[in-house]
């Protein structure tokens, strides 16, 4: 007997996905079309939201995150439906997505916002654990009471903020970049954090930035990704203790993961371990690293970045895809099929880029990007025009590494400048650290670490690429209130 088909719920609107950029997108619908009907299907039982929206500059802007039962978004915004489900196919001829617990709903404009899952080095290897939910922080918080030595595999913001965070362990840190934290920063300011790698992290008093999440995961779905990804302050208020009585930090740079090897491995196939004590024993597990050494560990932390969750969207679909996988999108938000649309860490940027803006998979970025495409569905549906954010015409993010205030703004890595920049730099160790780069006298990106107070100068330098040739390095020099001429 064939089938039943089941009944189509039609609605205006739908976003997949209850991230930053699902419920942004979302919420932004109620606001620009309230009379319409929006409905947003996600995976994990509870939603995103952001709250104490603070502006930093013009374009940074400092928030909170809460996570939130899905009615909550459905009472501030009546016309919004949230269901609490996952996508399995997306039929984009006949405008519709086709749910795991068989439900149908029809879309005249849909907005893809799944997120992504992180790239793990061996994916069925019991001895690696990756973080991305709450369910992840709960086992890895599980298997590191036990541990006395744990290798944190990555570069980027997640295992920079580990290192960090975990105490009571010894980290092997591996890197395959020549300094800490390159994604983010220059070999300059990792110098400048780097006395602060073995020490203690100094618990902080006061309110947290942001506040903690509680999800509790699908347990049985096949796809492990689709619990929505933590964001800033993952770690607060959860001990990430070894069973060590201190903890210190071993970097090996300019190396990746060429093995990973069981004890008897590494018996069988003679290779020399490379101790830190004497008598060390033996390891639940071996890394080889492609340096030639080989280190003992209790597990390994894969944190090697993030994949766009595209597989249950892609499927008989004629997407265009980035080079990194995701959702390639033109400049209002439209991916290359008719009527859909996406936004957040699933999404890479098509558009012409304006100079001092590149994407970066983070939580400012999903909540500009969420905002920004419910924009350009309403228009599109209502026959209007709408002109592309300001938000996308600078880098800003703003973050804490090693207990240390960070803001990024434009190249701040000299990114696409071909090495062909200057450098201004003050630095005074252990309270700040000033990097601006500059080209043909004018400022193209910085990085500001500690309570420096310039971003808002910075940020209006970089935009209006002012000529700064006369002032040299004096821009920099403390006893110039440069505040006061620029502002
Ligand atoms: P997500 O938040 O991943 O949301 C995706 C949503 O889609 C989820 O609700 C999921 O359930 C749903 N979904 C997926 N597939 C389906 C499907 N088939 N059907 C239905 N629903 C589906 N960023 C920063 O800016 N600063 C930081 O300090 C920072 N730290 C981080 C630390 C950690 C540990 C992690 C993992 C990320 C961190 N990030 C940080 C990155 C930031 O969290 C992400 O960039 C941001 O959350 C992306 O938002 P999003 O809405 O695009 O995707």
């Amino acid at each position: 007997m064939a089938e039943m088909e089941p009944e189509i719920e039609k609605f205006t609107y739908v976003v997949v996905g209850g991230g930053i950029a699902g419920v942004s997108c979302a919420e932004n619908l109620y606001m620009l079309h309230p009379e319409e009907t929006t409905l947003v299907i996600t995976a994990s039982p509870l939603i995103k939201a952001v709250t104490n929206v603070l502006p930093v500059t013009k374009i940074l802007e400092s928030f909170d995150v809460e996570e939130r039962p899905a009615e909550q978004l459905q009472t501030s915004c009546p016309n919004v439906t949230v269901i609490i489900d996952s996508v399995l196919r997306l039929d984009t001829e006949k405008q519709c997505v086709r749910t795991s617990s068989g439900k149908c709903f029809s879309y005249q404009k849909i907005c893809l916002c799944t997120g992504a899952a992180p790239k793990v080095i061996a994916p069925d290897c019991p001895h690696v654990v990756t973080i991305r939910d709450t369910e992840s922080v709960h086992q890895f918080q599980e298997r590191i009471k036990d541990a006395r030595r744990i290798l944190i595999v990555g570069n980027g913001g997640i295992a920079t903020e580990m290192v960090y965070e975990v105490t009571g362990v010894e980290i092997l840190w591996a890197i395959k970049d020549n300094h800490m934290t390159a994604h983010f920063i220059d070999a300059g300011a990792a110098e400048f954090l780097r006395s602060e790698l073995g020490q203690e992290k100094t618990r902080k008093t006061g309110p947290v930035k942001r506040s903690k999440y509680t999800v509790d995961n699908t347990q049985n779905s096949k796809e492990p990704m689709l619990g929505g990804a933590l964001g800033p302050d993952w770690h607060a208020g959860l001990e990430l203790k070894g069973s060590h009585t201190h903890r210190s930090v071993v970097l090996e740079t300019l190396v990746e993961v060429a093995a990973i090897l069981e004890p008897h491995q590494v018996r069988d196939q003679g290779k020399t371990v490379t101790s830190l004590h004497e008598n060390e024993g033996e390891w639940p597990v071996y890394v080889e690293l492609t340096n030639g050494k080989v280190y003992g560990c209790n597990f390994i932390v894969s944190a090697t970045g993030v994949t766009p969750n595209t597989s249950s969207l892609t499927n008989g679909n004629n997407f265009t895809l980035g080079e990194d996988g995701g959702l390639l999108v033109d400049k209002h938000m439209r991916t290359s099929v008719k009527n859909v649309f996406a936004a957040g860490d699933v999404c890479t940027p098509g558009w012409q880029i304006a100079k001092h803006w590149f994407q970066m998979r983070l939580w400012t970025q999903a909540r500009q990007m969420g905002m920004y495409v419910a924009k350009c569905m309403w228009a599109e549906a209502v026959g209007e025009e709408v002109y592309q954010d300001f938000c996308f015409e600078l880098f800003t993010h703003s973050t804490k590494f090693f207990g240390h205030k960070v803001i990024l703004l434009g190249l701040f890595n000299g990114q696409g400048l071909e090495g062909k920049y200057e450098i201004l730099l003050r630095v005074t160790k252990g309270e700040e650290y000033v990097k601006c780069v500059m080209e043909d006298g004018r400022m193209q990106g910085a990085v500001l670490v500690g309570e420096t107070d310039l971003e808002e100068t910075f940020e209006n330098l970089i935009l209006d690429q002012l000529d700064l040739t006369h002032y040299g390095a004096d821009l920099l020099n403390p006893s110039v209130d440069i505040e006061d001429y620029f502002d």
